[in-house]
């Protein structure tokens, strides 16, 4: 299996195309084309997930953040950590694929795996993705319909959450009158057909639509198949920004800061004043989700849990939410075991073959803590 199978999967999964428009994610560095070996999943590139790559005989490293993200003016290894990981991957054959916002707005992504490991129930986007959707009609004989519905269906189309091959199918007259310099598939040129023809549409997502007319057109009978696309108004179901869901018994204040940080394993939460006395309903999201307290206010969340928190969004929470920042890496690192069980269960993958490993104490989180108590 090569390595741009695997890629192929993940970008399925999370495409790159729903990712912020200034984001970097795909492949970073490296050889997609070659056979895959291991595979090593981390949330960042350093010098020791490198080195472990190299240890376990990976050739394929999958980062959470991408390695290159600014534009690159030189590659300097002596001087530049990026320059550094950049060669060191080059001269061992490895290459780097990354996620990033994709990932965040994907579902079971960032956000989902973080709303599971605090149990949530019920769980749905914070805010759904607008806009990228758009319905494609087309119009075939009744002969080539099982044809050219696959043909949408393998392209992606008719994935509505958790349903994949949806279509409407019906019944209609087509009429049409071929030139001089026509060939008819049925009837005859220059002149007036009628013709009983199924009218097909599916939803699908817009940057699948030239994919799905190329298929489409492959198997279509029709000199000129006829078909429609439609830009629809209606939220995504499978892309969105953050996490809201419910717990299953209601919590205090005190017994939900200790619940966060045990289910996260973080050592340090900083949190906002006089919070609710009560948490039921809460929202998360994976990294800096700042920008969202007030989406998590309006949908009547008591809790709001995220990264990089800055100091007068704890202001703004006051007296409406329990506003928690409990760390960018310990709100993201969860994802990381759902992208090694995307992998093993990827078509084509043989577990006995490739092995899929998550960087252990490498895949390290940059920010150390100090506790004024142990002075540790
Ligand atoms: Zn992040």
């Amino acid at each position: 299996m090569r390595i741009l199978e695997i890629t192929k999967t993940l970008d399925e999964w999370a495409p790159q195309q729903v990712a912020w428009e200034r984001d970097n994610p795909g492949i970073q560095v490296g050889y997609p084309g070659t056979e895959l070996t291991n595979t090593l999943i981390c949330m960042d590139v350093s010098d020791s997930v490198i080195e472990e790559a190299i240890k376990r005989k990976c050739n394929l490293i999958i980062s959470h953040h991408p390695l290159l993200f600014l534009p690159l003016k030189r590659i300097t290894p002596e001087t530049d950590r990026i320059s550094r990981y950049i060669s060191k991957l080059l001269k061992h054959n490895i290459t780097l694929f990354s996620y990033h916002t994709n990932l965040d707005y994907t579902k079971h992504g960032v956000s989902f795996q973080l709303a599971k490991k605090l149990q949530l129930e019920g769980i749905n986007f914070l805010e759904p993705l607008q806009g990228g959707l758009s319905k494609f009609v087309v119009f075939s004989p009744e002969s080539d319909v099982e044809k050219v519905s696959e043909a949408i269906f393998g392209a992606g189309g008719g994935v509505i959450g958790e349903y994949s091959n949806c279509s409407t199918r019906n019944e209609i007259k087509g009429t049409f009158k071929g030139s001089n310099n026509s060939n008819p598939t049925l009837g005859a040129k220059n002149v007036f057909e009628t013709v009983k023809e199924i009218r097909l549409e599916a939803v699908v997502y817009d940057w699948l639509i030239p994919s799905v007319i190329e298929r489409v057109k492959k198997v279509h009978s029709y000199e000129e198949p006829a078909f429609e696309v439609y830009k629809l108004q209606n939220s995504h179901t499978n892309f969105g920004a953050g996490a809201k869901g419910t717990l299953k018994n209601e919590m205090s204040t005190s017994g939900f800061l200790s619940f966060v940080s045990k289910s996260l394993n973080a050592e340090c939460l900083r949190y906002g004043f006089n919070p609710p006395a009560k948490i039921k309903k809460v929202a998360v999201m994976g990294g800096a989700g700042q920008d969202y307290l007030n989406k998590a206010i309006s949908e009547g969340c008591n809790a709001f849990i995220t990264g990089d928190i800055g100091y007068h969004r704890f202001q703004d929470s006051e007296n409406k939410i329990l506003l928690i920042d409990a760390g960018h890496f310990e709100t993201e690192v969860s994802v990381l075991d759902e992208i090694r069980e995307r992998i093993i269960s990827a078509k084509g993958f043989n577990k006995n073959d490739n092995m899929v490993f998550v960087a252990g104490s490498n895949a390290f989180n940059p920010v150390k803590y100090y506790n004024k108590r142990s002075g540790e």
